[in-house]
Formats: structure tokens, C-alpha cells, sequence
């Protein structure tokens, strides 16, 4: 019976889980064995007791769980716990499944690969329609551009909404929106509900009808070429035209009661979108809120989990929004988890994975001793060779 283990999160601030009641008991269902770890849920507001009724056994702490399970379900990236690191205690030929942010900790790389782990890294996932229902990086990001419109609202010092009141009319605000993925479409449906005047900048022009379906308006650029890289994602823009970019949001922003930004370019750094000059052309009072801030921020003033104030602007940088709603956020990231597990299962739910299947592929990182994840080992080899 193939052994699967759900430790608690153990990352600062990381709030969810990386299965659930719903998805232990479907684990059951296919003949899988589930250890939780005790409050492994208790953030997300998942009881030990659900988890129990579910179908899982609790473990008391996570030492059993690390070293005996064939497949750990994780959120956040395995780290170094009192002293050891979470990647070095997998039993050899065990499977791990999660975000595991690989550019971010070599190490941990490293160690998977010695440990013989098959490590499938979320953020690696192909955008195939097939690949949906395990899109981690779509459901957490849609929460996130949710979540960014509220914080926005929040720490304004205005109304959103146009309103009609017996002392008056109060204007509507305008929200500038920069990058249109996930996150930013769901910025934009949510600034749009809450009755704010949504602009929109992108340099993926396809994404210009989605925008106006949602009532946003798109800013149009001089661009010369396509935005589109390869996948549907944005290519790295040169200089020059990210200079010429800026010049025609400044008057946007110049005009903006909040900005969200969630401009991204895969394996780049975030492009720098607002400069110190533009926020301090902002009016006083607005608020900006950097969701690219862990790629090195859209925003040159944005710092991971800052509140900055410049020139009375507000400039928030929430490295990990998705966990200020953890319920949601662990509902919809254990399902996506669990499509993924269900694909490496044959039909007596046995591990069998076919790492031919181009979701697998896409996104396995590490396997039989040997980092898979082609740019990663590039990155690996390049700090074994000696200065
Ligand atoms: P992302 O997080 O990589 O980037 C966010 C946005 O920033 C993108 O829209 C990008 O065009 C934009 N951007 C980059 N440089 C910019 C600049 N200089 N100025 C303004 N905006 C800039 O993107 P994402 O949210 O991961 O989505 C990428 C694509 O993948 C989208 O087309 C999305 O619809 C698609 N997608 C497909 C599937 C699927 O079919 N399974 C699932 C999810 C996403």
C-alpha cells in the first residue's frame, strides 16, 4: 500500500497544508495509505479530527512520517528543520510533490538528487490544458491577485466604488493593474467588483480582449514585436522599449489611487515597471502593491514583506499572499496535488509513473540520483566548477 505523508508547513508565515480531508479521503479511495502530521491543518483551519474521520492516521511528529512514507505532499520547498534538512530525511525512491523553488536553494537540489528522491516541482508544471486541474501556480495565483485588491482597499483612504450620497457624490477609484496572467485578470475582476475604473498594462497583446471582457482598459504600447514568448508567457523586453513602457504608464500612475503589479518573464527578474521617480509622481495617499516583489519586485522601492512609505505613498511587498487565505488556498492547492499523484499511479494505485508524459516530464526536477530539470543542473554544475 503506497505510503502517503502530509507534514506541517514548517516555513515562516506558511499557513496552508498540502492535502485535506476532501482529499485524504479520495486518496483512500485509491487504496492510498495517508499519515498526517499532527496540526497540520490547524492553520488552514483543518482539524486533526477531519483528518482522522477522512481516513488518515495522525502522527505525532514528523520524523516517522519523512523517512518511511513513498510520497511526501508538501507546499512550501523542504528546509532545513532543527538542524536537518527535510530533503535529506525521504527514504530513497520516495516521491515528493510541491512548490519546491529550485533556483532558489541549490542545496536542497542537491540533496533530493543524492537521496534518490523523484521530486516533481509544481512551478515546473507545462501550462498544457491537460496540466489544469494540477495548476498550483494558477489557483494560488488567482488568490493572490484577489487578495492584493483587498490589501489595496483596505489601506486606501478612499472608497472604491462610485458613490451617490445624501452629502454627495464620492468619485470612483482608479486602479492600474500591471501584467495580466492569473493573478492580474483576478486583480482586475475583483477591483472591477469592488466599482473602481481598472486600467491595464501588458505586452502580451492577446491578453487585451480578456482584459476589456472584464471591463478593464487596456494602455496600448508601441510594440515594434510580439510581447509573446514561448508558452503564452511574456518575453524579457529590451531597455529601451521598458523605458518608453514607463513613459506612457507614468500618467496613469500620476492619476492612480492604487497599482497592482504582477508583471513576470520566466527565469528573469521581474521588470522594473515603477521607478523611485514615478511613485514620488504619485499622488499622496495611494497605495502600491508588488506582487512580483520575489523576482526582485516591478516596483523599484518594493521590498519582500515591507510596508514602505514614500512621498505618502504606501508600497506593500506580500511575498506569500496566498497563505493570508489559507482555507481556499489549501482546498484548491490539495486538489491540484492530488491530480497530479493520481497521474503517477497505475490501476491497482501502485506508483507507476510514465516520465514520458509530458506533465511528468515537464515537471520532475530530480530523479534516480541525477537533477533532471535541465537549467537547474546548468546552475548546479556551474557552482561545482572551482573559481
Ligand atoms: P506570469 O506570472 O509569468 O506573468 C504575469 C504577466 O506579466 C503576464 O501576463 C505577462 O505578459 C506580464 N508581463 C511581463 N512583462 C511585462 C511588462 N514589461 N509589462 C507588463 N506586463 C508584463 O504569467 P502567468 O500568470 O503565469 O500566465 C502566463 C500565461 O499562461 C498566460 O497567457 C495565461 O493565460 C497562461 N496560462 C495557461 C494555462 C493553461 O492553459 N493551462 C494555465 C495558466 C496560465
Amino acid at each position: 500500500m503506497v505510503k502517503v505523508f502530509i507534514p506541517r508547513e514548517r516555513r515562516p508565515g506558511e499557513t496552508r497544508v498540502a492535502a485535506t480531508p476532501e482529499t485524504v479521503r479520495r486518496m483512500a479511495k485509491l487504496g492510498l495509505e495517508s499519515l498526517v502530521e499532527r496540526g497540520a491543518g490547524e492553520a488552514s483551519l483543518f482539524r486533526d479530527a477531519d483528518f482522522e474521520a477522512a481516513g488518515a492516521r495522525l502522527a505525532a511528529d514528523a520524523g516517522e512520517g519523512w523517512k518511511s512514507a513513498d510520497v511526501v505532499l508538501k507546499v512550501a520547498p523542504p528546509d532545513l528543520v532543527e538542524g536537518s534538512h527535510e530533503a535529506g530525511r525521504l527514504k530513497h525512491g520516495a516521491v515528493l510533490i510541491g512548490f519546491l523553488a529550485p533556483h532558489r536553494d541549490l542545496e536542497m537540489v542537491r540533496l533530493l538528487a543524492t537521496g534518490g528522491v523523484t521530486a516533481f516541482a509544481l512551478e515546473l508544471l507545462p501550462r498544457v490544458t491537460r496540466a489544469q486541474p494540477m495548476d498550483a501556480l494558477s489557483s494560488q495565483a488567482s488568490i493572490t491577485g484577489y487578495k492584493a485588491v483587498l490589501l489595496a482597499a483596505w489601506r486606501l483612504p478612499k472608497y472604491l466604488p462610485l458613490l451617490m450620497t445624501a452629502a454627495g457624490t464620492i468619485k470612483p477609484a482608479r486602479v492600474v493593474v500591471m501584467g495580466a496572467g492569473v493573478a492580474g485578470l483576478q486583480a482586475i475582476a475583483t477591483a472591477k467588483r469592488l466599482g473602481a475604473v481598472v486600467e491595464v498594462s501588458d505586452v502580451r497583446q492577446a491578453v487585451k480582449e480578456q482584459v476589456e471582457s472584464l471591463g478593464g482598459r487596456f494602455i496600448e504600447l508601441p510594440l515594434a514585436e510580439s510581447g509573446e514568448g514561448q508558452g503564452g508567457y511574456a518575453r524579457e523586453m529590451g531597455e529601451d522599449f521598458l523605458r518608453r513602457q514607463r513613459e506612457i504608464v507614468q500618467r496613469h500612475l500620476a492619476a492612480a489611487d492604487a497599482v497592482i503589479t504582477t508583471a513576470l518573464v520566466p527565469g528573469k527578474p521581474a521588470p522594473r515597471l515603477i521607478t523611485a521617480e514615478m511613485v514620488r509622481a504619485m499622488r499622496p495617499g495611494s497605495v502600491i502593491v508588488d506582487l512580483a516583489v520575489e523576482q526582485g519586485g516591478n516596483c523599484e522601492l518594493s521590498a519582500p514583506d515591507r510596508e514602505i512609505t514614500e512621498n505618502g505613498v504606501l508600497i506593500l511587498g506580500p511575498s506569500n499572499l496566498a497563505a493570508a487565505m489559507p482555507h481556499d488556498a489549501s482546498l484548491l492547492y490539495a486538489r491540484n496535488v492530488f491530480a497530479l499523484l493520481q497521474l503517477l499511479l497505475d490501476k491497482e494505485g501502485k506508483l507507476a509513473p510514465d516520465l514520458n508524459d509530458e506533465i511528468l516530464a515537464g515537471s520532475l526536477l530530480t530523479h534516480a540520483g541525477a537533477v533532471v530539470h535541465r537549467p537547474t543542473a546548468e546552475r548546479l554544475n556551474l557552482q561545482e566548477v572551482p573559481a
